[in-house]
């Protein structure tokens, strides 16, 4: 849901900007989706009993690319489905041989300029998919874990110890010191001293760092420099730097270095060990429970290990500084600007980007290693070698001994260039110099750091200007009740299957009215059922007007101070004024619910319910005729290009029916074009405010005659008699001059107007605007038995309320019955209390009728 809403969104702009007149392009594509598309194969492959390594690496790739074939065709279907309007001769891959000819053109020119470097670091690795992460890919969640106290004796045999504590005790095999704040009371005297690690039987120091929190546990914290991040940093601020050994391995398993007992065993099996083994030797101080936060692999939620192993990282602050300030500067929007903070936050605090992956899918590193290291230069690089072509020999020592980096780049190293790469850079293309900078990114918030920041950074490197002007960050789509949709919740909407059931305009329409700013999406099936109604109702009223527009000839273009054009005419083109103007205000600012709203208003409400109506008045009249066809063409032909950037299929249907009849709805500008997609969108046109305000009179007029009937629940069929005081001459002669549409739309065959009219005995009262409206109900209805009627009526909801109420205010209901059925309950007295109001408004107003 959340990509066929932001694919919904990008094809409004696209579609509202080539119809006003851009050169548009919407470039269609994929990223190879690296440690995500390698999991679903190797899972496939696991079910046949085969693992990766048994296929070999060219095998196996070969395996993903006939995957992507197939999961690829799948998206672009989908994006179709959707009318989705790109430019598919252009559908781009990022392992395509022109972006991947970009990705090493980046990768050794950074490392050229020294930002790219290889170092051995403590790294986050996910012991399932057997890969490096960035930080970015681990998500931290809190689990209830337990806090270990355990004794370290100290070796002069004094029988003291330091206790510290740990949520992790199988680290402890890769123990190196004990830190204590050098600030800590409690432990002056003690830094300098040698403590016997237990089950290993090492010596390891007591050290000071005035990092350490003296808060936290015993305030005396055991040091693992190899599978700790912060334990990493005090043991390189020592001198000299304390020694790593790494325990853990990159299978998740204990190494040989964890020692005998322990070498093979799975991470958490060892934890029981060394746990039991401790407490057979009594140095288990205690053990409490404890939340804390764990990382986990953001692809296959495995809980991750800080490693120590060799890796590539890009060197990003300056470039992070060059992205800070395109967004500070606004030459980058981000809309809504809520996520400006969460932008500076984060790239402010930036760490340098690890960028290699131990997978197989992606692209692998343009990078070799010399195996002969014959001179000193390439002994100096370490045998390094970065090349944009794969090398023969050695360029620093001639050795022909020569094997490439096994690791692949993450996957957002190379979208980070699509801005560019797709556009056919290194080389200077006429695309690149037309289409870059782009104008807008559409994405989820929860790719602004994988890939927004990392485009910005990029594209600023390397093109010298911002890849985008605005970034328009769009909701998450949630379930009715706002949780998030899932598959272990069974909550997931198919999109095939709303546009199975409803059709693709009504879908697309309720995600663009959904779309409000800065709220998440509370995704309703209801709501997408209305807008089948709302194609229903435009589908009806175009029929109308076509059945009634046959052998007019005109082709002037919509002007609403023609002199022939009825006052409804007048204003009907005016209030599609105000709904041109509204839309063209909200689209650049992305309030794609406010424009879908003002198209769905207008439609249904002011043409179909009011206007239409009103031509069936003017048709056959001779004066008006002729133009009220025009204007019902035209005002119908506006419309449908207005509302196109959102229901493109229903309204290239009628348009092109419209556009074929002789007598051409279309204006000038149009008439020549195949499709409504390439036709002008329409700008603004003049308002006339006078009509605006004389056709407010009629309908308040004939709002007030039918709030009566409504209220007082009177036949449709039956004519009634009204009498209608104004006050002003002006509103006073617009209701005489229109009386015909009032009697009409109102059913009342006889109307009086007048600023000096008296309220008759027993007629019903409305207030209008600055109306009163009076109805006639003598020989309509007998009001004292309609009012005995109305009162038992109500005393039925009464009792019915009565019994609700028990309920709904029993404790012991709130808190037993299923929350369904109290949301019903709650639904049933809403509409009980509605159902009440209304009948009391009835009695009221009888009762007014009744008084002499
Ligand atoms: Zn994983
Ligand atoms: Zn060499």
């Amino acid at each position: 849901m959340g990509h066929a809403l932001n694919s919904v969104l990008q094809d409004i702009l696209s579609r509202w900007k080539r119809m006003s007149g851009y050169r548009v392009l919407w470039l269609p594509g994929m990223d190879h989706a690296g440690i995500a598309t390698q999991n679903v194969v190797e899972k496939k492959l696991a079910a046949q009993g085969l693992d990766r390594h048994q296929l070999g690496r060219e095998a196996f790739i070969e395996q993903v690319w006939k995957w992507k074939a197939e999961s690829g065709g799948n998206i672009l279907h989908q994006l179709k489905r959707l009318g989705a309007s790109c430019d598919w001769s252009r559908e781009r891959f990022t392992l395509d041989e022109g972006l991947s000819k970009a990705v090493k053109e980046v990768f050794v020119r950074l490392y050229e300029q020294g930002l790219i470097y290889r170092d051995k670091r403590l790294i986050n690795w996910c012991p399932r998919c057997h890969t490096a992460l960035s930080d970015l890919e681990v998500e931290h969640e809190e689990l209830e874990g337990k806090l270990t106290y355990i004794q370290y004796p100290l070796s002069d045999e004094s029988g003291r110890h330091i206790t510290v504590a740990t949520t992790r005790p199988e680290t402890m095999l890769g123990d190196t010191a004990v830190a204590v704040n050098p600030s800590d009371d409690r432990y002056t005297g003690m830094i300098g001293k040698t403590l016997i690690l237990p089950l290993t039987n090492r010596r390891i120091p007591v050290i000071s760092d005035s990092a350490v929190d003296p808060a936290f546990g015993t305030g005396a914290v055991k040091v693992t420099p190899a599978h700790d991040f912060n334990d990493e940093a005090i043991a390189r601020r020592q001198t000299p730097p304390l020694q790593f050994i790494s325990v853990i391995g990159d299978d998740g398993r204990m190494t040989a270095d964890a020692g005998k007992r322990y070498a093979g065993v799975d991470r958490y099996e060892c934890r029981k060990l060394v746990a039991n083994d401790l407490r057979q030797l009594h140095l288990i101080e205690k053990e409490v429970s404890h939340r804390y936060a764990v990382g986990h692999c953001y692809r296959c939620k495995t809980i991750t290990e800080p490693l120590s192993t060799p890796q590539w990282y890009v060197n990003v602050q300056s470039m992070a500084q060059d992205a800070i300030k395109a967004v500070r500067g606004k030459r980058i929007r981000i809309i809504p600007d809520m996520w400006e903070n969460t932008y500076f936050a984060w790239m402010e605090d930036i760490k340098d980007w690890c960028i290699s992956r131990q997978i197989w899918w992606g692209h692998r590193m343009p990078v070799w290693y010399c195996g002969e290291k014959l001179n000193d230069r390439c002994k100096d690089l370490n045998g390094v070698i970065v090349s944009r072509v794969e090398p023969r020999t050695c360029p620093h020592c001639g050795s022909d001994a020569l094997t490439q980096d096994e690791d692949v780049l993450d996957t957002w190293f190379s979208s980070a260039l699509w801005p560019f790469s797709t556009f056919g850079w290194p080389d200077q293309t006429d695309d690149l110099k037309t289409f870059y900078p782009t104008s807008v990114l559409v994405t989820a918030f929860d790719i602004i750091f994988f890939w927004v920041a990392r485009m910005i950074m990029m594209g600023i490197t390397f093109m010298h200007d911002v890849p985008f002007r605005d970034v328009y960050i769009h909701a998450i789509v949630r379930d009715i009740k706002g949780q998030k949709m899932s598959k272990s919740k069974g909550n997931v909407v198919d999109p095939l299957i709303m546009m199975d059931r409803y059709g693709t305009d009504a879908f697309r329409f309720s995600l663009a009215a959904f779309a409000a700013q800065g709220r998440d999406i509370r995704f309703s099936e209801d709501r997408v059922e209305g807008y089948r109604h709302f194609v229903n109702k435009l589908w009806n009223a175009s029929r109308f007007i076509m059945m009634n527009t046959q052998q007019v000839k005109f082709s002037e273009t919509l002007r609403n101070d023609a002199p022939s054009l009825s006052l409804p005419g007048r204003w009907i083109v005016s209030r599609l004024a105000a709904t041109a103007e509204s839309m063209n205000a909200a689209l650049p600012e992305y309030r794609f619910n406010d424009a879908a709203s003002s198209i769905y208003q207008f439609i249904w409400h002011e043409f179909c319910d009011w206007y239409i109506e009103m031509t069936k008045i003017e048709l056959p009249d001779e004066q008006f005729g002729q133009e009220t066809r025009r204007c019902l063409l035209k005002v119908l032909d506006t419309s449908l290009r207005l509302l196109h950037p959102f229901m493109p299929f229903v309204t290239e249907e009628i348009w092109q029916k419209i556009k074929g009849c002789e007598f051409q709805a279309i204006p000038d500008d149009s008439e020549t074009q195949e499709s409504i997609m390439i036709s002008a969108y329409p700008k603004s046109l003049p308002r006339d405010h006078q009509a605006e305000e004389e056709m407010s009179y009629i309908i308040d007029a004939v709002m007030g005659i039918r709030t009566i009937r409504g209220e007082l629940n009177i036949s449709p069929s039956l004519n009634l008699s009204a009498l209608i005081k104004t006050s002003s001459r002006a509103a006073e002669k617009v209701l005489r001059d229109n009386i015909h549409y009032i009697k009409t739309l109102a059913k009342a065959d006889r109307i009086e107007v007048g600023a000096d009219i008296r309220k008759p005995d027993g007629a019903a009262t409305a207030i209008k605007g600055s109306f009163e409206v009076y109805v006639n109900l003598q020989g309509v209805l007998n009001i004292a038995s309609e009012i005995d009627r109305l009162k038992r009526e109500k005393a039925k909801v009464d009792t019915t309320l009565v019994a609700l109420n028990r309920k709904l205010f029993n404790e012991d209901f709130l808190q037993k019955a299923p929350k369904d059925i109290i949301e019903k309950e709650k639904a049933k007295h809403e509409e009980l209390m509605k159902m009440r109001d209304k009948i009391t408004d009835s009695i009221k107003m009888l009762k007014e009728a009744e008084v002499k």
